[in-house]
């Protein structure tokens, strides 16, 4: 039977009418031989259009090229069916995804009569197929590239059933080490024990998903911290568990950056507390602080802060100033003032510093200011901010410190400080003038015997008195200073010549000459003065008054109330004078100080009374050096304390060895009555000797009775007291005066050698030798002529009475062996 020839009628409707499915016969050679409605929908062609035709119409071109039609028809001829899905072309030129099966049909004699073709067009469920492949494949890909997260799969019983890169990276397993392996060996053991792997799995099975932070273990063995989430994954339709799947991060890093923000943020909370008390600090501080804030808001120019010592300088009144403009709030004087430092601070980069004396609500001030500009945040006016500081006082002290420190409080002249700062000026000064500068050192002649006999007040006075006095002397220029004690100093300017500051000099002496009259007390002092000149001299401060001090000394040393000007050979005798003085020491320490022995003759009884001890000083280079070219050195270093107290003790030890009565006089120097202990150095010295006190003579000079010193006085009474006797050595030169014999119970006087070495042409120094033996017979005191030389000398001194006599006629000074050996030939 022909399916074309006998269709069932009913069948054949149902084909026709089918719009789905393309349906239609084709010839055993491919020709298109029934059309239906739905091959019409799927191809646009009519069935009076496309009947008749070769179905390879609705192939494509490279598709018919490559001779698929009848390739397919073929297999559909071999096989009975022919079935695939690809691409067809509709009638448009549009094509289709189209799923074909292409059947042989045969007759009943197995012949072949065509083919049964149905097509259907799967174009969307294709498309919808393809995006799913592309997505789950992209999806795929994704997740196992993503390197970040581990993402991976557990069975239901939390096996590892899948692994991705960010896995392997994090967990240092690879996919064919771990998958199988139940997933608790990331875990930390402890965490195992505490069965927190099951415990997430039973929380995404309860829940759905499980989300924790925690530390994890690596294959390592290291651990890292990690973020977690594990879901549970069920079966679409049925709800069956089919497993987990479980998503890791390392958050070590984030963890890091998590803990660092942190402390940051307390550092930062702690901070800004230390500032809210900082700022409350500050708050007090500037209330309290001793100084005046004023905080000024730079374009309003109101004020913003005034603390309380700002509002009692400033303000006075019980207003308050905050709030207000200067002007409003302040004397019309304080606000110009306020307002000007304010204007000059906001005229500066910096800080600007002043220092003004201001009319305030307190008075007069002195004010040390200081404004800047504070910036604030954009868009806000800057702050000016004034801070004074109320100097008034502390200048005032200042003042007074700085005067205390520079003047003499006894005096009111300059002291040593500001002598030596006005030398100095001077010195640059006349340096740019070409002038001259002179350094003067002034000391009061025997100041000291007036401060021990009439007290301290009235010295106070005396030097005040005399101060006045020579500063009437000076120009307006000139310095006069008081260095300590009795020394005073000048520094003259601008002198042409030398002779200006003798000129100078003199005018000084001159007005200390006359009387002081103090407390009833009348007196006359003598001032003697040392000049050094620069830059004749010196140009350098302080070695210009050394060797104006040295000039002085000289000025004492030719007599005293006189003045002496520097020269060279001074500076040599002073360097003289220092050598000596170490020399001495060791001298003293090296026994290189002997007595030599002169006698004394009582020539009425034409014998040898008694021995003077000098001094000799064996110096193992110098030679022999006598008392006068050390003494005077050991008198002002005090050595002739140390020196004293060796040529009493040799003196008292020698003489204890003599035999006999003869007595032994040992000189005493002014210098070393200031020591009140010396009656018991003498008392010593005879005791540790064993002589006998009446066979030690003490000589002194006048100068020990000068300013008829009271202390000195009872010295004297006290070594006297001890059994021995005192001569007045030396009588008739210096400040001789007779009255010096009845203040004290002289033993002895000694003529000075050079009335003697006189005596035969001088009638004057005849009369004087005349005069005191006279006085001394009459009060029975003894008297021995000293440097009797010739028998002429010796024979008019015995005329006159003399009971000694003492000279080169009778003996040398000669050390004490020598002194042995002459006496025995005289006993001879
Ligand atoms: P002085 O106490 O007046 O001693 C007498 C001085 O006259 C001695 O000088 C003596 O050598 C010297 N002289 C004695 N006879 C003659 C003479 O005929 N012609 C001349 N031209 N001179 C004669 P010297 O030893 O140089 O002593 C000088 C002064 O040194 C002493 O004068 C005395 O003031 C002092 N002096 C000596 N020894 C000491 C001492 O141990 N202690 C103290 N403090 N002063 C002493
Ligand atoms: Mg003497
Ligand atoms: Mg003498």
């Amino acid at each position: 039977m022909s399916l074309v020839a006998s269709p069932d009628a009913m069948y054949r409707l149902l084909i026709q009418s089918v719009v789905d499915y393309a349906i239609y016969l084709l010839t055993p050679d491919g020709i298109v031989a029934n059309w239906n409605a739905g091959a019409q929908r799927a191809k646009g062609y009519s069935a009076e259009e496309v009947v008749g035709r070769h179905y390879s119409l609705f192939y494509t071109q490279a598709e018919r090229l490559a001779g698929c039609p009848d390739l397919n028809l073929a297999q559909a001829r071999q096989t009975g069916r022919f079935k695939e899905q690809g691409w067809r072309l509709r009638k448009d030129g549009t094509v289709f995804r189209a799923h074909v099966v292409i059947d042989a049909v045969y007759d009943d004699d197995r012949q072949l009569v065509g083919f049964a073709k149905i097509t259907r067009d799967c174009t969307e469920q294709y498309r919808a197929h393809m995006a799913q492949r592309e997505q789950e494949r992209n999806f795929r890909l994704l997740v196992q590239g993503v390197s970040d997260y581990a993402i991976y799969l557990l069975d239901t019983r939390g096996h590892v059933a899948s692994w991705n890169a960010g896995a392997e990276r994090t967990k240092g397993y690879r996919a064919e080490e771990i998958v199988g392996q139940h997933f608790s060996v990331f875990y930390t053991e402890q965490d195992r024990l505490g069965g927190l792997p099951q415990a997430g799995l039973d929380t995404a099975l309860r829940l759905g998903r499980f989300q924790a932070e925690g530390l994890r273990q690596r294959k390592d063995g290291s651990h890292f911290w990690t973020s977690v989430v594990i879901e549970a994954i069920h079966d679409e339709d049925s709800g069956e568990l089919l497993g987990f799947s479980k998503v890791t991060r390392d958050m070590t890093e984030q963890r890091g950056y998590e803990q660092a923000l942190l402390r940051a943020k307390e550092a930062a909370e702690q901070h800004s507390q230390e500032m809210a008390g900082l700022s409350q600090f500050l708050d007090s501080v500037i209330a309290n602080i001793p100084a005046s804030v004023i905080v000024q808001d730079a374009s309003s120019r109101q004020i913003l802060l005034a603390n309380q010592q700002a509002e009692r300088l400033f303000g006075g009144q019980a207003a308050s100033m905050i709030g207000q403009l200067p002007e409003q709030c302040l004397p019309e004087v304080t606000a110009s003032y306020l307002a000007q430092q304010l204007q000059r601070g906001a005229l500066n980069d910096r800080p600007f510093a002043d220092e003004s004396r201001v009319e305030t609500a307190l008075g007069m001030r002195t004010l040390r200011s200081r404004v800047l500009r504070c910036e604030r945040s954009e868009g806000q006016a800057d702050y000016m901010l004034f801070v004074a500081e109320d100097a008034t006082e502390q200048l005032a002290a200042h003042a007074q410190i700085h005067y205390m420190a520079h003047h003499d409080a006894l005096t009111g002249l300059p002291n040593r400080t500001l002598f030596s700062e006005r030398l100095k000026q001077a010195l640059a000064r006349g340096e740019e003038q070409g002038k001259l500068v002179a350094a003067l050192c002034l000391d009061l002649d025997n100041f000291k015997n007036i401060n021990d006999s009439l007290g301290h007040a009235f010295g106070d006075k005396l030097l005040r008195a005399l101060g006045k006095r020579l500063r009437g002397e000076l120009r307006e220029h000139d310095t006069l200073a008081r260095l300590g004690g009795d020394e005073f100093a000048v520094v003259l300017t601008r002198l042409d010549n030398r002779e200006a500051a003798y000129q100078t000099a003199r005018r000084l002496i001159a007005a200390s000459g006359p009387v002081f009259r103090i407390e009833g007390h009348q007196l006359s002092i003598g001032v003697s003065i040392g000049i050094a000149v620069s830059p004749d001299d010196h140009t350098q401060a302080e070695q210009l008054l050394r060797y104006a001090d040295m000039a002085l000394y000289e000025a004492k040393r030719n007599g005293r109330n006189r003045f002496e000007s520097f020269h060279v050979e001074l500076d040599v005798a002073a360097r003289q004078r220092r050598l000596v003085e170490t020399d001495l020491r060791t001298a003293l320490h090296l026994g290189q100080l002997q007595l030599h022995y002169q006698p004394v003759i009582d020539h009425r009884h034409d014998r040898v009374s008694g021995y003077e001890a000098l001094l000799r000083w064996q110096h193992p280079v110098r030679g022999m050096i006598m008392p006068m070219d050390f003494i005077p050195i050991a008198e002002e270093t005090g050595l002739i304390h140390d020196i004293g107290i060796r040529a009493l003790n040799l003196a008292c030890q020698e003489a204890a060895s003599w035999p006999g009565e003869q007595t032994v006089a040992v000189n005493l120097s002014p210098v070393q009555f200031r020591d009140v202990n010396l009656p018991n150095v003498v008392a010593l010295a005879l005791a540790d000797s064993g002589l006998a006190a009446a066979r030690l003579e003490l000589e002194i000079t006048e100068s020990v009775l000068l300013g008829n010193s009271e202390e000195n006085l009872q010295t004297l009474r006290a070594l006297k007291a001890l059994g021995v006797s005192i001569s007045l050595d030396d009588f008739g030169t210096g400040y001789s005066s007779l009255g010096y014999l009845r203040s004290f119970p002289f033993d002895r006087i000694k003529i000075d050698k050079s009335f003697v070495h006189d005596m035969c042409e001088s009638r004057e120094a005849m009369s004087i030798i005349r005069a005191i033996t006279e006085l001394s017979n009459s009060l029975r005191i003894k008297t021995t002529a000293e440097g009797v030389e010739s028998t002429e000398q010796m024979r008019r001194l015995k005329a006159e009475g003399c009971s000694h006599l003492q000279g080169y006629l009778y003996g040398r000074p000669v050390p004490a062996s020598e002194r042995l050996m002459r006496l025995q030939r005289s006993q001879e």
